[in-house]
């Protein structure tokens, strides 16, 4: 059984219980973590408030350093956790490596830096000096699915800011978050400044979002829970940053490459198995090239070989649960029921154990389906037509509660600027724009509020003070 990492310490929890870790590719347990409760929470946020003053006024440049040390021995750990990630969540390996490992620690990385660069000092209105200083106290929600990164978008720029944190990682892959409390702890952060209380959202995750002497909630999870953690914070007024699910839209106008959007569009619904917020998992193409598109889907989809996640042929692990797993298939059944057309993929178990799905795609999918409209956090690609022009293309990408991501693929990318203008969410890639880990994320409508990464994540932890001369 592990332990809650409490004021610079490795400490049991006060409930004595356990949650059990496991192995979503073998279905067993391989770990036990604590399940914390609301005394844990007290002592954790204690053990915050009482480093807060400190670190608060420790330079900038010297957080930075620290912060540098971590990042560093992240990656050269990166093996070691990437394999972690594997076992615990699921990711292929190149994946839990590249996309859940070395892509946090060049996070943590480009915070260590902004915290010597940022200009928390300096600026000047007319007779009144602006200063920037740390909200206080923040605590950090975090989900499954990129059980590392989560925690690195959020921990990361409150430690440069000058903010002292309590973590709760999810309770399904929480042992990522505990290789990353091993590397704070060795590399010298103050004891109390960073805490991590393991256990139940309804039970840790409430009492944080509750908590009288916590300043800030930065929350990453399901919409539902992230309503709730709004709710239990707006009590005692505290700033509250949401990133939350997403039903993003691949937008594929008559003249573009349509080979290109559909292979890229694809890779991205099933990404670390559909299991990202922001997944292009609605291709919007128009009526007179459906037929080619839902064709290359097909022959796309059917290159993402089902399997262990160390096995190098993988492209595609298991679902983090059998819930999840469950969860999906439900969808999938649903799919049919309303009428969509099932052309890949299916309810099948592809492999004897684990909790596997087919890398399964949907065509005649019209908008306002249960499929077309709701998160469904797994390898699932609908494929929509439209008929009319752009403009019918837009109110479908639009047409939905979220706004986190989105794709456009147009002939020209001054053409596919103009279209991305129109979508209302907070990414969204042209002709395949790479992902950029220093430009804001977060979402537009119900996807959330505020924005992770580069500076503009740093300011989410910033008060800002106006002193007049
Ligand atoms: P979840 O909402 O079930 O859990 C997220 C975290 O919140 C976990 O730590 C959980 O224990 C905690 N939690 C649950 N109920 C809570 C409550 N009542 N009060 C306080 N905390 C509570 O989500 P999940 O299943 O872990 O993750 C999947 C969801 O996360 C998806 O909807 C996905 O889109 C979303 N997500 C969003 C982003 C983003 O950046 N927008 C990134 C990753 C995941």
């Amino acid at each position: 059984m592990r332990h809650l990492y409490l004021n610079g310490a490795w400490q049991s929890s006060a409930s004595g219980e356990s949650i059990d870790v496991v192995n979503p590719a073998t279905e067993e347990i391989i770990d036990r973590v604590p399940a914390g409760s609301p005394a844990d929470v007290d002592a954790a946020v204690a053990a915050a408030r009482a480093a807060f003053p400190s670190w608060a006024r420790t330079a900038s440049a010297e957080r930075g350093k620290i912060l540098a040390a971590a990042a560093e021995l992240l990656r050269e750990r990166s093996d070691q956790i990437a394999r972690i990630i594997a076992t615990d969540m699921g990711a292929p390996y190149g994946v839990a490596m590249k996309v859940q490992t070395l892509m946090p620690a060049g996070v943590l990385a480009s915070y260590a830096q902004m915290a010597e660069t940022y200009a928390f000092e300096g600026g000047q209105v007319g007779n009144s000096r602006i200063f920037r200083e740390p909200v206080g106290v923040v605590a950090a929600i975090t989900p499954w699915n990129y059980p590392l990164h989560q925690v690195i978008c959020k921990v990361g720029p409150a430690l440069a800011a000058g903010c002292t944190v309590v973590l709760k990682p999810s309770e399904v892959a929480p042992l990522a978050a505990f290789a990353l409390a091993g590397i704070f702890d060795e590399v010298g952060l103050p004891a109390g400044v960073f805490n991590m209380v393991s256990g139940y959202g309804p039970v840790v995750g409430e009492a944080l979002a509750a908590h009288p002497d916590v300043d800030m909630v930065s929350f990453t999870g399901s919409t539902q829970a992230g309503r709730r953690v709004a709710a239990l914070a707006a009590e005692t007024v505290k700033r509250v940053a949401l990133e939350l699910g997403g039903k993003s839209a691949s937008l594929v106008l008559p003249d573009a490459d349509l080979p290109v959007a559909t292979k890229v569009t694809v890779a991205n619904a099933f990404l670390n198995s559909g299991q990202t917020c922001s997944a292009w998992s609605r291709m919007i193409v128009h009526r007179d090239r459906y037929d080619e598109a839902v064709g290359l889907a097909v022959e796309a989809a059917r290159k993402y070989t089902v399997g262990d996640p160390f096995d190098e042929m993988t492209r595609l692990g298991p679902l983090v649960s059998a819930a999840q797993r469950d969860r999906v298939i439900r969808y999938i059944n649903r799919g049919q029921e309303e009428g969509a057309r099932l052309v890949a993929g299916g309810t099948d178990q592809p492999l004897d154990r684990g909790f596997y799905v087919e890398p399964t795609v949907f065509a005649g999918v019209e908008p306002g389906m249960v499929i077309e409209q709701e998160e469904i956090f797994g390898p699932v690609l609908t494929i929509i037509p439209y008929t009319r022009g752009e403009d019918e293309a837009v109110a479908i990408a639009n047409d939905t509660p979220y706004g986190l991501a989105g794709a456009v693929w147009a002939g020209s990318e001054e053409h596919g600027v103009s279209v991305a203008r129109r979508l209302r969410t907070g990414q969204v890639a042209v002709n395949g724009g790479q992902f950029n880990m220093r430009a804001p994320f977060g979402g537009y409508k119900q996807s959330g509020l505020g924005r992770e990464l580069g500076e503009f994540g740093l300011e989410e932890y910033l008060e800002i003070k106006a002193v007049q001369l």
